[in-house]
């Protein structure tokens, strides 16, 4: 159940003789055999792409997008299982005995204008929520689901360097932090093998250029909890304020005293957010109104913090209710997503692979303050590694640093990774982290099983 070449000879050979500069032959040659593989793929891959981008879908209704998912699986070797979690789909890839190692991909497209001009450019329009909206593929899990096929096909070429099974997940509704928990709902790891160790990427933005990798140790992305309070007052006329209990200047002192939880309450070497984006009341300038109704997102890395500014926000929304000799109000918080925290031995083994394979372009990158659903497969027990890819032209990036203006970034109706260069270091990448979690897991390095 070992690589016929071990993957890092320094690591493989264990209490024998250490031969760091083999190392780097191996992991090179093994690099250069994967992009073989990839060169010959990619027609079909960058077809897929572009099939894919042009005709993209939102959260749970990613049906034609799993579909064709799921031909290419088939047609590589995989056993496809359909509907898992309403549009998700899991393929399996037996070769022996050994662990069982999880790669996932994101489905969905974001309900927004594509303004890229490129000529495979998204037109489609669709109903979301009851309107009409523009369709786009802005946060590349396009090229998540090609890099994802491009894996698949490189591992199973190189099947004679592995043993034990592929598990290749294909996620609905990531954008709306609702697609992991709706897979792990129907069966995902009773159903399927649970898996050993598991692995993510995502498109980085304009932050490195496509070629480069980025990896942040611990916590990568926030957890995201949203906030609802509703402001109990006395309406009446605008003219007679001491006839009402007026909720407006409740709410107006709660959005800005709640930043002292931030500022006082919470240890300024930490991160959290919160912000309130929507602010609701009244009909007219000479009413006052009954109620206020506010909604915020509160972000954190750090579930200490993220208790403390959760009652902090409770206890400013109390007190300025109180000020106003108010009743109490409705609050709300309800817990969303959780941090991706990466595993501590899953990174070192991949790292320590990818360090070999691309140098100093496989860099530490500082966490997101976005967040992100796979959190939900690590917190059921599926020690991960969760890393970015660059996706623009190097040269790009230097003029952008250099100029102050940033890149288009995820979510933006302009971003456009250059598809190649960026499938093929997802591919490469994703490849030699997995076979490297073979390779530990078949030598018993792990701790646990
Ligand atoms: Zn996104
Ligand atoms: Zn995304």
């Amino acid at each position: 159940m070992r690589f016929a070449k071990p993957l890092l000879a320094a690591v493989a050979v264990g209490g024998m003789v250490a031969l760091p500069a083999r190392a780097e032959i191996d992991v090179a040659k093994l690099k250069q055999s994967i992009e073989a593989s990839f060169e010959s793929d990619y027609p079909k891959l960058d077809a897929l792409y572009k099939d894919i981008h042009a005709h993209p879908e939102l959260a749970f209704q990613e049906e034609k997008t799993a579909a064709k998912l799921a031909a290419e699986m088939r047609a590589i070797g995989f056993e496809v299982t359909e509907k898992v979690g309403r549009t998700g789909l899991v393929a399996l890839y037996r070769n022996g005995d050994g662990p069982t190692i999880m790669v996932r991909t994101e489905l969905d497209a974001l309900p927004m204008e594509e303004k890229t001009g490129l000529p495979y450019a998204s037109v489609v329009k669709t109903t979301w929520q009851g309107r009409e909206t523009f369709v786009a593929h802005s946060c590349g899990h396009d090229i998540h689901m090609a890099s994802w096929v491009g894996t698949a096909k490189t591992l199973v070429t190189l099947k004679e360097r592995w043993k034990g099974t592929l598990m290749f997940i294909a996620q609905p509704a990531e954008e709306v932090g609702a697609g992991a928990m709706a897979m792990l709902a129907e069966g995902l790891f009773t159903r399927f093998p649970k898996p050993d160790v598991g692995f993510a990427l995502h498109t980085g933005g304009g932050i490195f250029p496509y070629g480069h990798i980025g990896y942040t140790v611990g916590v990568r992305s926030s957890s995201a909890d949203s906030l609802f309070i509703r402001f109990k007052g006395r309406g009446g006329h605008g003219a007679s304020p001491q006839a009402t209990i007026d909720p407006i200047i409740m709410a107006s002192r709660f959005v800005v005293d709640v930043q002292s939880v931030i500022s006082r309450e919470k240890d300024p070497t930490k991160f959290g957010v919160v912000s309130i984006g929507s602010f609701h009341a009244g009909t007219s300038g000479n009413i006052i109104p009954d109620e206020v109704v506010l909604q915020g997102t509160i972000r954190t890395y750090d579930v200490d913090v993220r208790a403390r500014m959760h009652d902090g926000i409770k206890r400013t929304a109390k007190a300025v209710a109180e000020m106003a000799d108010a009743p109490a109000p409705d609050i709300v918080i309800t817990e969303g997503i959780k941090a991706v925290v990466n595993d501590a031995a899953v990174g070192e083994t991949a790292g320590k692979v990818l360090k070999a394979a691309f140098g100093d372009k496989f860099r530490a990158a500082p966490p997101v303050t976005a967040s992100e659903d796979y959190s939900e497969y690590i917190n059921s027990g599926v020690p991960s590694m969760f890393f970015n890819i660059g996706v623009y032209d190097p040269e790009a990036v230097a003029a952008a640093q250099k100029s102050g203006a940033p890149l288009p970034g995820n979510h933006s109706a302009l971003f456009a990774p250059v598809p190649k260069p960026t499938i093929q270091t997802g591919v490469t990448a994703m490849t030699l982290a997995v076979l490297s979690a073979f390779d530990q897991r078949a030598k018993g390095q792990y701790k646990g099983q």
